[in-house]
């Protein structure tokens, strides 16, 4: 009896190969743009302790609310799939005493996260972020270089119509000062809130400034600013990575509802949006967290990065990452398959890409094969070699596997 088709689980999805091959260049030039900026590969497991991710991401945040995938393992402990990346980046940052190590450290990642959310297009369950981390220095130019990294990272992936928004959360202390006024402003506007934001305003009241609730949204107008409530050396601060964008000629909005769903930010907050994406509009975002690395009982170390969805990267560009030189085809008109699997061999070892007939075609049928997959060249191997130029159609014989080889090298050159 016929099995039951089966399907990927709800909100993932498979990387087919003209998607794998797009990956695979975006990959290439993440690394190249993030070499340049001396920023070195950094790899964390795909599930840490769930505590990690309870204490650093924030028991009030969406993501450790509803949306972790959390289970026990043999041994009765919770695990976590990692939802996002900086924890686990300061977790090993602390576990491996990198605080000894010349600051600041530079890192990037790339890979596999989880969140339980709706899925829909740009929203996934399992989708995978590149991302970076500076640990060590509280230095603006930090702050500035991380944006401009990711800029020309976009820019390098093809991601047009772009905007910047910017804010600054302030220090640990002015914040918590300006957070105890805005509870105050929400308590006497209770009625007009939505039940999510009134049930957060203890907890978290700064994602009142997210919220898509109509009345929400109203009461908000006129909420005070974190951003007109900052200490002075968090405004100076913020002014210095300002002037550094700026004269980096980095263009931005300085937006002081920029809330992220993350706990751990102070100072420097930032996302870009691309218009290409509609409503999954972020395409990547980041902040400082000088609290954290102390939170996950490691030393006082500052800290700035972001981290970038690659499928909302591909998303929102413009389809021109990935694809490879056109191929060589070696085709079967009566001739010896093990000569054709010799010359095809030959093409590869001289870095030809090269297909083989392998699926019993007649020679017209090849020939059609070889124009759908772009051949550059067709070599027909039957009692001896012709090899046929795809782009003016010219046919004639070649003495032998090595004259073939020569021909195809100098068609790459
Ligand atoms: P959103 O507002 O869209 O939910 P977020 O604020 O939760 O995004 P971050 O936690 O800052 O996103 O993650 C950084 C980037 O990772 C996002 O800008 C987005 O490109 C990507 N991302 C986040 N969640 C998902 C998801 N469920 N599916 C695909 N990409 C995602
Ligand atoms: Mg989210």
């Amino acid at each position: 009896m016929a099995g039951r088709k089966l399907q990927a689980p709800r909100g993932t999805f498979d990387v087919l190969p003209d998607d794998g091959a797009a990956r695979r260049e975006l990959y290439r030039r993440a690394g190249s743009v993030l070499g340049r900026y001396g920023y070195r590969p950094f790899e964390t497991p795909v599930f840490e302790d769930t505590d990690l991710f309870a204490r650093g991401v924030g028991e009030s945040t969406d993501i450790v609310r509803k949306e972790m995938f959390t289970f026990e393992d043999r041994g009765g402990r919770s695990l976590t799939l990692r939802p996002e990346g900086t924890a686990g980046v300061c977790r090993a940052y602390v576990e491996h005493g990198m605080h000894k190590l010349p600051q600041p450290v530079k890192v990037w990642y790339w890979g596999p996260f989880f969140r339980h959310e709706r899925a829909q297009a740009g929203r996934y369950r399992q989708f995978s972020q590149v991302g970076t981390e500076a640990l060590g220095s509280d230095d603006p130019t930090l702050d500035a270089e991380s944006i401009l990294l990711l800029a020309e990272l976009l820019e390098a992936a093809g991601v047009r119509e772009v905007r910047l928004r910017l804010a600054s959360l302030g220090g640990i202390e002015a914040r918590a000062a300006y957070l105890d006024r805005l509870r105050g402003f929400l308590r006497e506007r209770e009625g007009e809130l939505s039940e999510d934001v009134r049930d957060r305003i203890d907890s978290n009241p700064l994602r009142a400034f997210d919220a898509d609730h109509p009345g929400t949204r109203a009461a908000m107008e006129g909420a005070p600013r974190l951003l007109d409530h900052l200490a002075p050396d968090d405004a100076e601060h913020f002014a210095e990575v300002r002037a550094l964008l700026d004269g980096a000629g980095l263009s931005y909005d300085v937006d002081p509802t920029l809330v992220r769903g993350l706990d751990y930010y102070t100072r420097t907050v930032f996302e870009f949006e691309s218009a290409r994406l509609g409503a999954q509009s972020g395409v990547g975002g980041g902040g400082r967290y000088d609290g954290l690395v102390e939170q996950l009982g490691g030393p006082a170390t500052p800290g700035v990065g972001w981290a970038a969805g690659i499928e909302r990267i591909l998303l929102a560009g413009d389809g021109k990452l990935g694809g490879f030189p056109a191929p060589v085809y070696v085709a079967l008109a009566g001739g010896d398959r093990r000569a054709a699997f010799a010359l095809a061999t030959a093409l590869r070892e001289a870095g030809v890409r090269t297909e083989l007939e392998q699926a019993g075609r007649s020679l017209k049928g090849q020939l059609k094969h070889a124009d759908r997959l772009g051949a550059k060249a067709v070599a027909i191997v039957g009692e001896e070699i012709e090899w046929k130029d795809m782009a003016t159609g010219e046919q004639r014989p070649v003495n032998n596997v090595a004259e073939a080889v020569r021909i195809a090298v100098g068609l790459d050159a």
